[in-house]
């Protein structure tokens, strides 16, 4: 051919490593074992140079320079087909040169062949860099590898692996026999029936958690991993390798959030009431994830009923209050606001209950939310409230309305006079006579007696839209709904009748109980209900007046 040198580079890119030099060419002139291709390189599969002189820039280049000698140069690219560029192969000469056709055939045979052994190496050495980062992955991780022949029995461990247990390279013998003597007694018979398993087909691979006796005789949880790798023309299993990582650490972490989960089911379980969770997929479907154990008071149903099956609540909260609270379910959703509410269920068995619901919702990645909460009894609460309530309003000693109540109800009816024109409603004062003198007479308990007596016979008069009320002493209020100021003398005309008809009695003592009784309207125009009250009133002065026992319309 006609050629004083070869170089062989390597490199995916410009900068190529020197990896052979035949000729005088001195490797050692190259800066690190570097060449940089000289600029238009690799332009194409193969570029030849006859004459360096006439081309000024290649003349600074490094090859120029290992060897000032350099007159030819002709380079053919190695490429690899999986990854590309991979190398070069020079030609050099120190005279003026020109490959003649045959010689470049040959020149470019020659280097599809370099460029072949060229990439087997480099997959050579891009197994061997990943079995070394799978090495450096392993090391330190805890994890070892074994490497078992199924047909003999023999089993061989990396030094990792018998790391892992504390024993150095010596310790462990290579019979699968004493590999069994190593996992504990309680975990043997399912360890060797998981490999049995996979050694069958039945399962594509195995894996298996079990204890591991160390050198120093403790135990270590130990995740066991394998796969045959060849099996003879029967499927008889020939060669299994795998792996042993220690998940001792795992194990103690699971282990206490085991007791962390049965502590808080525990804590849970003791509150009074039933603390639960609550999902909602974005499609509307929701299911209770949790509920305490105080779902049996709560709903007279057991955990798992619940959370198998969140409607049956439909049947057991009150169909009044449904509604209520799958839309404020629904509210809390669309706002993420806390979730308040108080209900009523009907558990079989047991009446009318009254139930408090609080949960914080959440909203999940997924578009769902999730709520946090807790429903408590509260029915003894509302029957406290009811009864506050009742005390509130009533006078004690008569059971009718006392002044403020017997008030908004006036106010309310006031309000419905002057919502619609053609409605009337009349108010009535009554006082009783010279009642000072029966408290003196028979004492306070009789006069009390007279004023219980005085409040069932205006009680009984009443229609179911009518109100009375206790407004002081021995004053009372009526308000009598859809009446005229007619009506309202009738109403008052058979009080004083069924008094008179129907006396209170002491011994054979018959008290001298008369009423007197002042009428009024409600005027639209009224600016409170007060000013009718006093309309009324001042007619009841004036009955008093007129001599009692009488009655008198404003
Ligand atoms: P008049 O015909 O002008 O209304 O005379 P009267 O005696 O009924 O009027 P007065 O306002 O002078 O007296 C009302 C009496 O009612 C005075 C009070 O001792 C009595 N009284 C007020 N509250 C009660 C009560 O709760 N129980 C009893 N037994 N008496 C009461
Ligand atoms: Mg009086
Ligand atoms: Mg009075």
């Amino acid at each position: 051919m006609g050629i004083r040198a070869i170089l062989l580079t390597t490199g995916a890119d410009k900068l190529q490593r020197i990896r052979s030099a035949q000729g005088p060419l001195d490797p050692e002139a190259f800066a690190e074992g570097l060449l940089e291709l000289p600029p238009g390189l690799p332009c194409e599969e193969l570029l030849e140079v006859p004459d360096i002189l006439e081309q000024p820039r290649l003349r600074q280049h490094d090859l120029a320079r290992a060897w000032p000698e350099l007159r030819y140069l002709a380079a053919h690219s190695l490429t690899d087909p999986r990854t590309g560029l991979a190398g070069m192969l020079w030609l050099l000469h120190d005279r003026p040169h020109r490959l003649d056709e045959e010689a470049r055939l040959g020149f470019r045979d020659f280097a599809g062949l370099a460029a072949g052994m060229l990439a087997d190496r480099l997959e050579l050495q891009r197994v061997r860099d990943s079995e070394e980062r799978m090495a450096l992955a392993i090391a330190g991780s805890g994890t070892g590898i074994w490497d078992r022949n199924a047909r003999t029995g023999e089993i061989h461990y990396s030094s990792d692996w018998k790391a892992l247990l504390g024993y150095s390279e010596h310790e462990v013998g290579n019979r699968i026999e004493e590999s069994y003597t190593r996992v504990h007694p309680d975990d043997l018979a399912y360890v060797q029936a998981t490999i049995q398993a996979h050694f069958e087909g039945r399962t594509d691979a195995y894996e298996v958690e079990h204890r591991l006796r160390c050198r120093d005789g403790r135990y270590k949880w130990v995740c066991s991993r394998g796969k045959v790798v060849a099996r003879d023309e029967t499927g008889q299993p020939l060669r299994m390798v795998g792996t042993t990582t220690d998940v001792t650490a795992m194990h103690a972490l699971s282990e206490k959030m085991q007791q962390t989960a049965a502590l808080m089911t525990d804590l849970t379980n003791e509150i009074p009431g039933m603390v639960f969770q609550y999902r909602r997929q974005l499609d509307g479907r929701a299911a209770f994830t949790y509920v305490s154990s105080g779902v049996r008071e709560i709903y007279g149903l057991t955990p798992d009923q619940l959370v198998q099956d969140a409607e049956l609540l439909h049947g057991i909260l009150h169909p009044d209050d449904l509604a209520l609270y799958l839309g404020s379910l629904e509210s809390s959703a669309r706002d993420l606001r806390p979730w308040h509410l108080e209900y009523r269920v009907q558990l079989p068995g047991s009446g009318l209950s009254w139930r408090q619901g609080a949960a914080r919702p959440r909203p999940l990645a997924d578009g769902s939310v999730l709520w946090h909460g807790f429903i408590t009894d509260i029915t003894e609460r509302k029957l406290i409230e009811a009864e506050l309530q009742v005390f509130a309003t009533t006078d004690s000693l008569t059971q009718l309305a006392n002044r403020r109540h017997f008030m908004t109800q006036l106010e309310s009816e006031l309000a419905r006079v002057q919502r619609s024109q053609d409605y009337g409603a009349a108010i009535l004062m009554f006082d009783l006579d010279h009642f000072k003198s029966i408290n003196d007479r028979w004492g306070h308990s009789v006069g009390d007696e007279a004023l219980r007596h005085f409040s069932a016979i205006l009680r009984a008069q009443l229609r179911r839209t009518d109100a009375a009320g206790r407004m002081g002493g021995e004053e009372f209020a009526v308000v009598l709904s859809n009446a005229s100021l007619d009506e309202a003398r009738t109403f008052a005309e058979r009080v004083q009748r069924e008094l008179a008809g129907a006396p209170v009695t002491h011994g054979d003592e018959r008290l001298p109980l008369a009423v007197s009784a002042g009428i009024a309207t409600l005027h639209p125009d009224d600016p409170s209900a007060e000013a009718a009250l006093s309309r009324s009133d001042m007619a009841l002065y004036r009955a008093k007046r007129g001599g009692r026992n009488r009655i008198e319309c404003h």
